[in-house]
């Protein structure tokens, strides 16, 4: 059973621009999708629309078996990482991690559970109580990393969760990832325009070009991988 299922999806935003041109793609659970093309070719629209964020203009998306075109974000079994960590910056780690869980009532024990959980799942308990800006970009993406973790969704967004970090950095954010997707095993979703993280990281590839899909395929076929 797809997890994740695109049918004939269109993006055409106000004032005429399509983003997204027939998207078809049947996600299989705990399959690690890549979304990947050169900026501009409708990636982050087409997660967008996964997540919520934006309507579709036309065509079908189920998660699981239920069609969510018009299901508000929060109630879809997903969570979304961004480029920009989207951390607020007046609170502790902890209750950045803890917000969206004490938004839905969750009971304080098991959020203190969750929390710590995710926190040793990314190596970052002794930041529980630091604020964002005394993080450096790479503990500050585990936290936005650890966020999403703790509401235990069947699927996770990534928008270029990475572009913010210096070369080295992203090495290591890529080993982790593939780890954090290994442990949670649930599915991934994953936008970015860097081809060695399209190489390296997902278990199929969709290469869009304009708006449409331009070919999917696993790293292996796709790049010539040993
Ligand atoms: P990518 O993530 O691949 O860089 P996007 O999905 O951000 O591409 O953008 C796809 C196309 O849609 C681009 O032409 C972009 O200018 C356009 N676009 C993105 N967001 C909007 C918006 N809110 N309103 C109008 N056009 C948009
Ligand atoms: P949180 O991000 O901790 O859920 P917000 O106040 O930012 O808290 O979120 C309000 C609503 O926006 C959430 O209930 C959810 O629907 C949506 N939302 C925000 N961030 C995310 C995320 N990372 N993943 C999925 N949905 C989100």
């Amino acid at each position: 059973m797809a997890n994740v299922s695109l049918r004939h999806v269109y993006k055409i935003y106000d004032g005429g621009v399509t983003a997204v041109t027939d998207f078809n793609l049947e996600i299989a659970d705990k399959e690690f999708i890549i979304l990947v093309g050169p900026s501009g070719c409708g990636k982050s629209t087409t997660l967008r629309m996964v997540a919520g964020l934006e309507d579709i203009s036309k065509g079908e998306l189920y998660i699981g078996d239920k069609l969510c075109n018009d299901v508000a974000p929060k109630d879809r079994d997903i969570a979304m990482v961004f480029q920009n960590y989207a951390l607020y910056p007046h609170m502790t780690v902890y209750d950045n991690m803890a917000f969206g869980l004490k938004l839905r009532k969750m009971p304080k024990e098991e959020i203190k559970r969750r929390v710590g959980e995710a926190a040793r799942i990314l190596g970052i308990e002794q930041y529980l109580d630091r604020k964002p800006k005394a993080l450096s970009g790479g503990q500050r993406q585990r936290v936005a990393l650890g966020r999403a973790i703790v509401r235990d969704p069947k699927v996770f967004l990534l928008d270029e969760p990475l572009s913010n970090l210096d070369a080295k950095l992203r090495a290591n954010m890529r080993t982790e990832i593939n780890k954090l997707y290994q442990k949670l095993g649930t599915t991934f979703i994953y936008v970015t325009h860097d081809q060695t993280e399209a190489m390296t990281m997902g278990t199929r590839i969709v290469v869009m070009k304009d708006g449409f899909i331009q070919q999917v395929d696993t790293p292996q076929h796709l790049y010539d991988l040993p």
